[in-house]
């Protein structure tokens, strides 16, 4: 039988009247038979996730031995959450449990993995569904990459004797037998592994937005809804900022062409965005899908005349930056040019100034600059490939609205144009190509 993995995030989780709509939906199509969830999200504005109460727990505990001031906190947030479901349930002592092995693990991904894991037994003792253990089935290899194959092996014999199973998201087990978590948003990612190892026939993301819309509604009023974009524009999206969907999470589905499709827990009936491989994509006769940007990047901007005719030139630039674990996010170069963008976080302090040396050391440049606080805006569509004149109209769009663009990058594959501008020009700048395309 065709069935639905569906993970539901944070919001979706975030009381009793959020996870008994999560339940009606559960129960409302048979197939959706394995749930993967997040930890409790913010009920209101200015409330505080779980999985950033476990962080506190966490200081707390490296500060003092032990954390039972801020586990208080999460402990309120669970026993009320039983408390409006009214489920048979001794929370208490699952609660007391967790906060014992807490203090014992004494590990920061332990501790925040403690919301997912949490969740995952309320939301299973609500849908009399069987609790699978993340920490039991997803496994990561010595290098921090998901071990696949083992994976997929355990997840599918935990559950061939379920009718319904729930696992926790965002953790699995490392290489060195302690709990790992993925990266923030990580549940995104658990959800299509559990998609891949039952071969799912879709993989449903519930979140508290109705899909994607083409650029971030806090700068355009309005934006149009994406009906269906396919794997690669989602990662491009996702990667530079749009954050409906962990942009790693198309990699375990991508390989079986299971098609991901994102829903409103609030609003079932919407249709939301349908996240395709190629073959399936419908593309709707738009020249860009959507338009997303990230801030605080480096760019590095290296002048030496005649670089084009320098064999090794860029190898030798690229080779610093590895030996300072600096990794790249694009090198635009031109004939004597060439610039490297780096993500600040990752070149921050004397890190920036020894890259520096050792470019000048390596290549002798003429010019060397460094240009800081500056926002990547991506622009994203399979139709620009086939439209002439998207890139005059970008600039354009850019220069009417009087943004300079310091840097160009056009992907290969033409499925992008990435452009460079201020910090502050971010907003101005993705409403400016969104009114271009977009009307
Ligand atoms: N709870 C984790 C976080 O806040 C993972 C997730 O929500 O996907 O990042």
């Amino acid at each position: 039988m065709t069935l639905k993995v569906c993970k539901f995030g944070g919001t979706s989780m975030a009381d009793g009247i959020a996870m008994t709509a999560v339940k009606k939906i559960i129960e409302s199509d048979e197939k959706r038979k394995f749930i993967v969830v997040s930890a409790p999200g913010k009920r209101f504005n200015g409330d505080i996730k779980v999985t950033d109460l476990l962080y506190s727990c966490y200081d707390e505990l490296s500060k003092k031995g032990d954390c039972s001031a801020a586990f208080a906190n999460v402990r309120k947030r669970f026993e009320s959450i039983v408390k409006e479901l009214n489920i048979e349930m001794d929370i208490t002592s699952v609660l007391d449990e967790t906060e014992k092995r807490i203090n014992a693990e004494k590990s920061s991904d332990f501790t925040a993995s403690r919301g997912e894991y949490l969740s995952a037994r309320v939301m299973a003792q609500l849908l009399g569904a069987k609790f699978i253990d993340s920490e039991d089935v997803v496994f990561f290899k010595e290098d921090g990459q998901l071990d696949g194959v083992k994976t997929y092996k355990a997840i599918s014999a935990a559950v061939a004797d379920a009718e319904k199973a729930v696992f926790p998201g965002f953790y699995g087990k490392g290489a060195n037998g302690k709990v790992k978590t993925f990266s923030r948003g990580g549940s995104d990612i658990s959800g299509a592994i559990v998609a891949r190892a039952v071969n799912a026939s879709v993989y449903e993301n519930w979140t508290d937005v109705s899909g994607f819309l083409a650029c971030d509604p806090r700068i355009v009023d309005n934006p149009k809804k994406i009906k269906n974009l396919s794997y690669k524009e989602l990662r491009e999206l996702s990667y530079m900022g749009a954050n409906v969907l962990h942009s790693e999470s198309i990699f375990p589905v991508r390989k079986a062409n299971i098609p991901i499709v994102i829903k409103n827990t609030f609003r079932p009936e919407d249709e939301g965005t349908a996240i395709l491989p190629i073959s399936q994509y419908k593309p709707d006769g738009t020249v860009v899908t959507g338009i997303a940007g990230k801030k605080n990047f480096t760019v590095i901007l290296i002048e030496k005349n005649h670089m084009n005719t320098e064999i090794g030139f860029i190898r030798k630039v690229l080779s610093v930056l590895e030996r300072e674990g600096v990794s790249i996010e694009h090198i635009p170069s031109g004939i004597d040019t060439m610039s490297v963008v780096v993500d600040s976080e990752e070149i921050q302090g004397y890190k920036l100034e020894q890259v520096i040396e050792g470019i000048r050391n390596e290549v002798d440049p003429d010019v060397i600059r460094v240009m800081e606080n500056v926002a990547l805006i991506a622009t994203v569509g399979h139709g620009m490939s086939s439209s002439i004149g998207t890139s005059a109209r970008l600039f354009k769009a850019m220069a009417e609205a009087n943004i300079n663009a310091k840097m160009i990058d056009q992907g290969s594959s033409e499925l992008n144009i990435i452009v460079g501008v201020k910090n502050e020009d971010c907003e101005k700048c993705i409403a400016a190509i969104y009114h271009e395309f977009f009307g």
